[in-house]
């Protein structure tokens, strides 16, 4: 059984590499009067986050700068919402991450300051890992970096890359094609003591101007996770060689692989995230989300940035189940905008559903019966 426990002498295929069952995520979100991720204020404007993207276009290729969500503020919202799921579960969760204070343990200060624990009594970076990913489901899903600075630390830098991946959301490039993006700096007024007083003048006065930049896109958000790092060591830390490739018994990384899902359609199914919500709540629609559960090899859905998104995902999946041994998938989808159809082989299993809800949650079950 290639994902069940190894002993130590026993390693797994690939010398102590686990190879993984894969899961990601493509989808097209169309989002219109957003301010989920402010960058900045100049003077009294409010910035939307914005990044340079490249697109081809009639004449050429052109450099645009567009609305954008970072993936550190959507990591910040998802690991909120698995924190939560996890508490109600009985799922470890740190001190300082059941806070949202997302630190991670990054020196022997927060050993000290939330598990009133210190950082000399440990050996090596192995037994580091060891102890932080078996009291906290976020740190062992979302990664962690210790940079150990004291003398008396014997347990040098300890490392685990984060399971789940995540990155900007970006404008689709289809709609950027057809300029179908954009922020606009919106005018408003706020009552303020401190103007009317700036001013000298009447308390009727007491207004300040203010702009917020708002956007308006399709985005393509997209998600990855390892699930078989779910609870595995990372082997390159100093005394995980030789050692059992598991840190958690396939119960324990059942139930945080289905949490790390659970909190990934409580993000999208409650779509209540990102910044100044309470007086910008953007108007938003799924257009079509694409999922694909793989292994032997890591997979990524090929992103949103046009509606043949499907059809070329699953006809990269057919390519690799002719190249690579034993890869196997299975792509799942929601449709509400006409998405080009799929051509079908063998080894990849293609399915839809009606609720893009339905298409996370069977791509986690196929994700636990691979693992199992
Ligand atoms: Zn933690």
């Amino acid at each position: 059984m290639l994902h069940s426990s190894h002993s130590g002498d026993n390693p797994p295929r690939g010398g102590g590499t686990l190879l993984p069952v894969f899961f990601s995520l493509s989808a097209r979100l169309l989002v219109n009067l957003e301010a989920l991720n402010m960058a900045e204020n100049v003077g009294n404007v409010v910035r939307h986050r914005r990044a340079p993207v490249v697109l081809r276009t009639d004449q050429g290729f052109v450099l645009r700068y567009v609305p954008v969500i970072s993936g550190e503020s959507l990591a910040h919202h998802y690991q909120r919402l698995l924190a939560e799921i996890a508490k109600q579960r009985n799922i470890p969760v740190c001190n300082a991450c059941s806070q949202g204070i997302f630190l991670k343990h990054s020196n022997e200060e927060v050993f000290r300051k939330y598990d009133k624990k210190e950082y000399a009594v440990f050996e090596n970076a192995a037994q580091v890992e060891e102890y932080v990913v078996k009291n906290c489901v976020i740190e062992d899903v979302g990664g962690f970096l210790v940079a150990a600075k004291e003398k008396k630390s014997k347990a040098k830098n300890a490392k685990r890359t984060s399971r789940f991946r995540i990155g900007y959301m970006i404008p689709a490039l289809d709609a950027l094609e057809a300029g179908a993006a954009a922020t606009e700096a919106q005018f408003h007024v706020r009552y303020s003591p401190e103007a009317g007083q700036r001013r000298d003048e009447e308390e009727t006065t007491q207004q300040a101007i203010y702009y917020v930049e708002i956007g308006s896109a399709v985005y393509v958000f997209n998600f990855a996770l390892d699930a078989t790092g779910v609870g595995a060591r990372s082997m390159e830390n100093e005394g995980a060689s030789g050692k059992d490739p598991y840190i958690l018994p396939l119960e324990e990384r059942f139930r945080r692989v289905e949490a790390a899902f659970d909190a990934l359609a409580a993000f999208l199914g409650g779509m209540a995230w990102g910044a100044k919500i309470s007086r910008f709540q953007p108007h938003w629609k799924i257009l079509s989300l694409v999922a694909a559960v793989t292994e032997p090899i890591p997979f990524n859905v090929s992103p949103g940035h046009g509606r043949d998104y499907l059809a070329e995902t699953v006809s990269r999946a057919c390519s690799l189940a002719k190249i690579v041994d034993g890869f196997k998938a299975a792509v799942y989808y929601y449709d509400a905008e006409g998405l080009a159809e799929a051509i079908r082989c063998d080894n990849v299993k293609v399915e839809k559903h009606k609720n893009y809800l339905e298409t996370v949650e069977k791509a986690k079950q196929e994700t636990l019966e691979r693992l199992s």
